[in-house]
């Protein structure tokens, strides 16, 4: 199967580390034209950039932006201009989940750290993006969400609510997008071993207590996001507009009701 993605031109955000460093390194191994965006790390995104030196595109380009500020946002888009003159494919991959705390214990400035990052941010990367895609009549902005967009976790309603809110945030500009030839999708993630969940995985106790909600019996590893990443971007998937894929091991399909209920 084709999946078109020669020379195509694609935006990682949050592209320097976890989820993000596995989509642009599938990207790139798939012939795309790389943007790796970070916010605080450029040697780690240098580092990413030379290890996808010999792809067949070519070195990754490195962009630097704190997606939750909008001038900073439209100094992304342009400096990718300017370098290819518009954008394909959008990852809308930076995200954080927040200190864990109830929410009457929350601290308020925290909370909204993680709205404007992961949603605000998000919406602020696809209102660039779709400026150039709808004209040029295509494109694809692809939304990393998590199975907390529908499964409810205790300390982290900011973190819960951005992804919710992200999903919905995708089906609307889906809507406004597809006369124009604009996919617009999400992909969920279920527990992937990342930094973002170290402190669960590295902790026997944690990492067994994550095993019993997972059906397929392992956590997922970042190359199991960044190939869907990959497909849903793709050809393969021109199809797929307004929709969520869960790629979690099976995670919401609550593995407690295997038994009682
Ligand atoms: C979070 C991880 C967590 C996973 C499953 C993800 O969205 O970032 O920390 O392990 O969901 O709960």
């Amino acid at each position: 199967m084709d999946l078109h993605l020669e020379q195509k031109r694609v935006l990682v955000t949050g592209g320097s580390s976890g989820l993000g460093a596995a989509i642009v390194k599938a990207f790139a191994d798939a012939g795309a034209r790389v943007a790796i965006n970070y916010r605080t790390r450029p040697e780690a995104a240098e580092a990413l950039a030379d290890a996808c030196r010999h792809t067949a595109a070519g070195r990754p380009i490195t962009v630097h932006a704190d997606v939750a500020d909008p001038q900073s946002v439209e100094s992304m888009f342009q400096a990718v201009d300017q370098a290819w003159g518009g954008v394909d494919v959008l990852i809308n991959n930076a995200g954080m989940d927040g200190a864990q705390a109830l929410a009457w214990e929350a601290d308020i400035a925290d909370w909204g750290r993680v709205i404007d990052t992961n949603l605000k941010g998000a919406f602020l990367c696809a209102h660039q993006a779709l400026r150039r895609m709808v004209p040029q009549k295509s494109g694809v902005i692809l939304n990393t969400t998590s199975v907390h967009e529908t499964i409810a976790w205790s300390g982290y309603s900011a973190y819960c609510a951005s992804k919710a809110g992200l999903t919905m945030m995708a089906r609307t500009l889906a809507q406004e997008a597809a006369p124009h030839g604009v996919r617009v999708l999400s992909l969920a993630p279920g527990a992937i071993r990342t930094d973002i969940n170290r402190n669960v995985w590295e902790d026997p106790e944690g990492h067994a207590d994550l095993m019993r909600k997972i059906p397929l019996g392992r956590m997922g590893e970042p190359e199991d996001i960044a190939d869907m990443a990959v497909v849903l971007a793709s050809h393969a998937a021109r199809y797929m507009t307004g929709t969520t894929v869960f790629v979690d091991g099976g995670m919401t399909d609550y593995p407690d009701f295997a038994h009682g209920g």
